[in-house]
């Protein structure tokens, strides 16, 4: 087991002043695999005056020497590829391809974007007779999910450090284990000291702590919307700038003129992507009423072709859920939505055949379920799909439209004109026509309680930076 008892501030790894041990559960063998500490607000303390201490040097360091920084730490990164996705996959259960290609190829190709942004991004502009300066917003704390452990750091670190803020980081207690090796990369291509801070540690405390902190200026936080809110209320006692990424409902709007073949492939690999343990799973399909039975009997076909097993093994498409937790709440999903009258069309709540340990769940799909009912309005985050018959366009819209939520969803259509006017109707941040496929440098974020910030890209690099305007 590997015992971790320091945290990474100014520069060093130091002892943790809170050192009860959070441990890592390996979900596929329920072993602990791992433990790391509690931090404490003493803590979050020091790692916070480390930040504000490193932030006149690194905001003025000039634009091509981040990029430099930041490029380093990509190559720095890819190296250690196998390590940190055999890391990842221990610690939350997805298949090890999948760790690799997304879960560890994403951040690397974060951090690359970023450098590259730098070279291109101009920090004045000229607006009548003011010029307007651009000014990194100062110390950033991090916090962040489980679901893509890695991605969702460097999502914020590597922006944050573009745009010349430094970070206290407090990653996910359920999988820390990527982030200590990103402390290690950066530190070992010569981020200065104090630019990055990692503390672990419990939301309640560690992540409270940061967003009270009077000296920080911003929070970027990724999670559920439940703790968003909270982080949000904890930090309005300092007015400091909160940037949520939060959970999601996102629906799938299959049109009558839509290949359904192509569409329902398409649908269930973003609906049962991660495990579902996905922000922008699209967890509704919202099908046209006379083709419903249609895309039913493709959608069992279709699901067929998930297999569930051990994260290590190559056939393994879906791994376990990432811990107990999610096992009981997934399983009590799909136990209520058959209660509500929705009918199984695959899966459903019994363990799969041969896995007897291990937090594994079947992929499901629930056809007969109602707009409104639990299933289709709360975030079940697990490999659940909810198929929903639809009788007009506009009924279509107002289903998609109907939760509290709007991070992502889908159209598709043999027609793509028709497809974009539907996509333009969705109250969501993210539409996916006919397939597009994933652009990390598009803007990535919500509407409604999805969350109010934007990652990625540009618009990522713009949410830590504060406007200045000077007259002349
Ligand atoms: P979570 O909200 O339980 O935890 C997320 C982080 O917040 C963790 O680091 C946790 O320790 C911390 N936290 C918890 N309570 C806190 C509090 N009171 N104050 C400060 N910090 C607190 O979420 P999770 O279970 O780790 O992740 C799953 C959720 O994340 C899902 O709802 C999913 O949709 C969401 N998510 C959103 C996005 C996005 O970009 N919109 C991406 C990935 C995941």
């Amino acid at each position: 087991m590997q015992v971790k008892d320091a945290f990474f501030i100014a520069g060093r790894w130091v002892p943790a002043q809170g050192t009860d041990p959070l441990f890592v559960v390996n979900p596929a063998t329920e072993e602990q695999i791992a433990s790391v500490p509690a931090g404490t607000e003493e803590d979050v303390d020091r790692a916070v005056a480390a930040a504000r201490a490193a932030f006149p040097a690194w905001s003025a360091t000039p634009p091509e020497q981040r990029a430099a920084l930041l490029s380093a730490a990509a190559d720095a990164l890819e190296a250690r590829t196998d390590e940190v996705a055999g890391l990842i996959t221990s610690e939350m259960g997805t298949p090890l391809g999948f760790s690799k290609m997304v879960q560890v190829g994403n951040p690397v190709r974060v951090l690359r974007s970023y450098a590259t942004i730098l070279g291109e991004y101009s920090f004045e502009e000229q607006i009548a007779n003011s010029l307007v300066v651009k000014e990194p917003i100062g110390v950033v704390a991090a916090i962040t999910p489980w679901n893509y452990p890695l991605h969702q750091v460097v999502a914020k670190v590597a922006a944050a450090l573009a745009a010349g803020c430094t970070v206290v980081l407090k990653p996910s207690e359920v999988a820390p284990l990527s982030a200590f090796v990103l402390a290690e990369v950066l530190s070992s291509v010569g981020l200065p000291e104090g630019v990055v801070n990692l503390v672990t540690g419990l939301g309640p405390v560690v992540g409270e702590a940061l967003a009270a902190h009077p000296d920080v200026d911003m929070v970027s936080f990724t999670g559920s919307t439940a703790a968003g809110k909270r982080v949000m209320a904890v930090a309005a006692g300092t007015v400091k700038k909160v940037s949520l990424e939060l959970g999601g409902k996102s629906a799938f709007v299959v049109l009558d003129d839509a290949d359904l073949g192509k569409a329902v492939k398409v649908g269930l690999a973003n609906c049962f992507i991660n495990g579902g343990q996905t922000c922008t799973a699209w967890t509704r399909m919202l099908v046209p009423a006379e083709r419903y039975d249609e895309v039913l009997g493709l959608l069992r076909e279709g699901a067929a072709k998930y297999p569930v097993g051990d994260p290590t093994d190559d056939g393994s498409r879906i791994g376990p859920l990432a811990n107990a937790n999610q096992y009981k709440r997934v399983v009590g999903y799909i136990e209520q939505a058959v209660a509500d009258g929705a009918t199984v069309v695959a899966g459903g709540p019994e363990r799969p055949e041969g896995l007897d340990r291990g937090y594994y769940v079947r992929p499901t799909v629930l056809a007969g379920v109602t707009p409104g009912s639990t299933v289709e309005q709360e975030e079940v985050f697990g490999p659940v799909l909810a198929v929903i018959p639809y009788s007009s366009e506009d009924e279509a819209v107002e289903i998609a439209n109907g939760t509290p939520y709007g991070l992502s969803g889908g159209v598709f259509s043999g027609d793509q004109e028709r497809a974009v006017a539907i996509a333009r109707r969705m109250r969501t941040g993210m539409v996916d026509v006919n397939g597009g496929r994933f652009n990390p440098l598009a803007p990535f974020g919500g509407y409604k309680q999805s969350g109010n910030g934007r990652e990625l890209g540009e618009y990522g690099l713009e949410e830590f930076l504060e406007v200045k305007s000077l007259q002349l």
